[in-house]
């Protein structure tokens, strides 16, 4: 493993503390990574003590071992248990994802897959591939093969844990640390919200942390392989997740109820 991280205190700011933020979605001033890092393992350390049983819902993508680490390199994986949702339609670099976290950490991802009959019954009606037909296509994919496999992983749950940071599309504009997820009644956390894309980057390359080589071909964002492309230098680093898609609907029903944009109240709003 790589060099210690948090090794410089976080710096208090009026709107962004460490530990347990409820800051604005609008930072004021951007962090250094040392304080982000402490900031963050603060945030899930104050997770295993309160919110326990806790989960990580973890894609296998950049920002995701971003947060297995400092899980696994904290010793919070007894409090915290990751899993992954193993569609059945990813790719293989992201499969091979699990055995180089077992590899560097000796730790198994559990993954939940979705339920074969649901599958089969979906492909058998519209086709292995009808995700493309339409919206509702696309969506009733998702909910079979991620919706309901995460539904099972929350089950019993105090709190989940998400790798969602507030830059990454405009459909995350509005991200807080934590928020109160009401469709599943519990706690939700995104730990790295105030991270870039750049703190990300350095975080992985000076520790060391093991990531998806898909990210060194052009896919900033991985999900499914047949509904992520690689995109090209300027493009929004989703523009390649649904490509065929309109950006305000590019959320894979995981974040989302009924159709709309779930907008979680952060703690500080229900609070208020
Ligand atoms: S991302 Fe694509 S393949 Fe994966 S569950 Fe959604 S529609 Fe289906």
């Amino acid at each position: 493993m790589g060099r210690e991280d948090a090794a410089v205190p976080p710096r208090a700011t009026p709107s962004r503390q460490p530990g347990l933020t409820m800051s604005s979605p609008t930072p004021t001033l951007p962090l250094s990574l040392p304080e982000l890092v402490a900031a963050t393992k603060a945030t899930l350390e104050k997770i295993a003590a309160e919110y326990t049983p806790a989960v990580f819902a973890s894609s296998l993508a950049a920002e995701d071992m971003v947060l297995t680490d400092l899980i696994l390199r904290n010793r919070l994986q007894d409090r915290i248990a990751i899993f992954t949702l193993e569609t059945g339609r990813l790719h293989a670099e992201t499969l091979g994802m699990l055995g180089r976290i077992k590899e560097t950490y000796g730790y198994d991802v559990t993954p939940y897959r979705p339920q074969p009959e649901a599958v089969a019954a979906y492909v058998e009606q519209n086709g292995l591939n009808a995700f493309y037909d339409s919206i509702e296509m696309r969506k009733e994919c998702c909910r079979i093969r991620k919706i309901e496999p995460l539904n099972r992983a929350l089950a019993g749950n105090k709190a989940w844990i998400t790798g969602q940071r507030r830059a990454q599309s405009q459909t995350r504009a509005e991200l807080h640390v934590q928020e109160q997820d009401e469709a599943h009644g519990m706690a939700k956390f995104n730990p790295l919200a105030d991270w870039s894309e750049d703190d990300v980057w350095q975080y992985i390359r000076s520790n060391n942390v093991p990531y998806n080589p898909l990210h060194d071909k052009g896919y900033p964002s991985i999900g499914c392989e047949p509904c992520t492309r690689a995109i090209q230098p300027g493009e929004d680093v989703r523009a390649g997740r649904w490509w065929w898609e309109n950006p305000d609907s590019k959320e894979c029903g995981l974040h989302v109820v009924d159709g709309k944009l779930i907008r979680i109240k952060s703690v500080s709003q229900q609070n208020a």
